[in-house]
């Protein structure tokens, strides 16, 4: 077990989900980042942040992420919850913090070919980034039907932490409300075959 270091008595469940993922992580990847998740009620307008400066450290401000039942979805290609906000910073933290090399490949890659999964992807390519590592964090098969580059590309640089399963990602589907579901039918094609239990893209 990796040192992590949390700055209040007693964090939210998400944290906790969060951190296990995270070590699992590293378990798989054989990294061993002492992280601290730093939690920051002043920050005005992010629900999370992370500096370069200080490359294990999570800030986050559980008042300004979406209580579960409001984010889109826990692992779904929108997550504004304190879970996925915690992925995403995470993501950042591997990306920004410790492996350089993976984002410039990244920026090399996908800089004319941009993977829009969400709105905030829009804001530049660092963000799209942090969100498409997020989403192959979370739910790596969901990645792999909508972007089948980008999972290509995260694949060769890191295990994921979560299987990529249709069970898994079946599960997944299974809680996310009607509004995710029709967007992800709407917007990606992605759609639960019933007879078969299997989470698919229509072409
Ligand atoms: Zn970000």
């Amino acid at each position: 077990m990796n040192n992590y270091e949390i700055d209040v008595g007693r964090p939210p469940q998400e944290v906790m989900i969060a951190l296990s993922l995270i070590e699992d992580f590293q378990k798989k990847n054989k990294t061993k980042y002492n992280i601290k998740i730093d939690f920051d009620y002043g920050m005005e307008y992010s629900a999370g942040e992370f500096d370069e400066e200080k490359p294990n450290v999570i800030y986050l401000n559980p008042d300004n992420c979406l209580p579960t039942e409001e984010s889109l979805a826990l692992g779904s290609v929108e997550d504004g919850s304190i879970f996925g906000t915690m992925m995403h910073e995470f993501a950042h933290l591997i990306l920004l913090g410790h492996r350089v090399d993976v984002r410039t490949a990244y920026l090399k890659n996908f800089n004319l070919q941009r993977q829009w999964i969400n709105d905030y992807c829009e804001t530049d390519i660092e963000e799209e980034m942090a969100e498409v590592f997020r989403l192959y964090l979370v739910n790596p098969l969901l990645l792999k039907l909508i972007l089948p580059d980008a999972f290509k590309f995260f694949k060769k640089q890191f295990k994921s932490p979560s299987p990529c399963s249709q069970k898994h990602t079946v599960a997944m589907y299974n809680d996310f409300s009607w509004t995710v579901k029709e967007h992800l039918r709407d917007t990606f094609g992605i759609d639960h075959d019933v007879y078969e239990d299997k989470i698919i893209k229509h072409i």
